[in-house]
């Protein structure tokens, strides 16, 4: 298939398109760069062997967009562009909302002038809020309790694509919902490469480690979970990747949502044990107030992706630190300074 990959140079995105290339697909990467280096799209070349259309420009102009749906013959897209960081999105709303809206709005039109029947949108767990049981399936209510306007962009781009799908029968759309991305290609070559002080766990601990950051500062130890520090549910991003894959296999018309998650969840302070096994180094840490608005813990039913798209997830968490650690030691300061 000829797949377009919108933020392909990001960090799933790069994954992402690694798996893409082995299995044969042809990959045209759309991104502006905002946050990423065309770099992560030259070593995903060099890994694959094999080339990539790189498209730059803003997924949300819509003129640039046409063209390069009428230059090119995709067969399918997975959709990753946009805007991340929560923390931001609580003070940048009208950014956010702008961004993670009208890239979605603007890529549904064209896909339909030209008649591209195929989608795989990268959602998020933070759908499903405050979640009214540790163990998240997709049938659990979303909505309720989301915490900032990161959340509800994703939200608000499920319920655009599923009207859009209604009004357009013929449409094929896996949402995605991820749960918490982590680790990088097996060869250290490509990875994680945030801007900034990390605000996410398993870099910010690559960044102790490597000796770029003092020490962690970890957010409460009063929850009620084994150890009192927040459980999340770790999934090696190739293992992600690998979803996004499958997830293009589907072809009945209508809309199907997956979380993609391990079904394990990891504690903050599990999380520091196995990076300093794995890397031998020590990560001082304090503990420190609770974040606003973490919960206690986060761990996806992903059943339904096994069942349905014949998905499973085959790398430990201990093989995402030690992948991490690799890409971290051989790139101390990711891709380069400029972004
Ligand atoms: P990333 O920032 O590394 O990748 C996003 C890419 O989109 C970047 O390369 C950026 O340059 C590009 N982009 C942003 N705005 C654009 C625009 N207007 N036009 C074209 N390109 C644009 O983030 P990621 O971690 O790879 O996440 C990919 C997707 O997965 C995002 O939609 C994110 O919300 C979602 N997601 C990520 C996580 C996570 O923890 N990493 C969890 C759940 C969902
Ligand atoms: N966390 C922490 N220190 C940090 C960053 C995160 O203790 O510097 C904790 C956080 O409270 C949560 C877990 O690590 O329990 C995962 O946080 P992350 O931001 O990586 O993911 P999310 O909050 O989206 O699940």
């Amino acid at each position: 298939m000829r797949v377009l990959l919108t933020g392909g140079a990001g960090y799933i995105g790069s994954h992402t398109a690694v798996v893409l290339l082995e299995e044969g697909h042809d990959v045209a990467v759309l991104d502006d760069l905002s946050n990423s280096h065309v770099e992560a799209l030259n070593r995903v070349e060099q890994l694959t062997g094999k080339s990539i259309d790189f498209l730059e420009g803003d997924l949300a102009d819509a003129q640039l967009v046409q063209r390069y749906f009428d230059e090119n013959n995709f067969d399918a897209v997975i959709h990753l562009a946009g805007l991340k960081a929560v923390g931001e999105s609580v003070e940048q709303p009208t950014r956010y909302y702008q961004t993670n809206l009208s890239t979605t709005l603007t890529l549904l039109d064209a896909m339909r002038k030209s008649d591209v029947q195929r989608l795989v949108f990268s959602s998020s767990a933070t759908v499903y809020g405050d979640p009214q049981s540790p163990l998240i399936s997709e049938e659990h209510p979303v909505g309720a309790g989301i915490q900032n306007p990161y959340g509800w962009s994703k939200l608000m781009n499920e319920q655009i694509i599923r009207d859009t799908a209604r009004a357009w029968p013929e449409l094929s759309v896996v949402n995605l919902r991820y749960f918490n991305p982590v680790g990088a290609h097996s060869s250290g070559r490509i990875g994680e490469d945030p801007s900034g002080i990390p605000n996410n766990l398993m870099p910010f601990i690559s960044q102790v480690a490597v000796g770029k950051r003092l020490q962690l500062a970890v957010f409460g130890q009063d929850y009620d979970t084994r150890d009192g520090t927040g459980v999340r549910d770790y999934i090696h991003v190739m293992d992600l990747a690998e979803g996004h894959v499958a997830a293009l296999a589907k072809t009945t018309p209508g809309v199907e949502t997956y979380n993609l998650g391990t079904g394990t969840g990891t504690s903050v302070l599990e999380a520091v044990q196995t990076f300093e096994h794995v890397s031998g180094k020590q990560i001082p840490y304090e503990v420190k107030a609770r974040r606003e608005g973490d919960l206690a813990t986060v761990i996806a039913d992903s059943h339904r992706a096994g069942e349905k798209l014949g998905w499973q997830t085959s790398r430990t968490f201990e093989d995402a630190c030690r992948d991490a650690w690799k890409w971290q030691v051989q790139n101390p300061d990711g891709y380069g300074p400029s972004r």
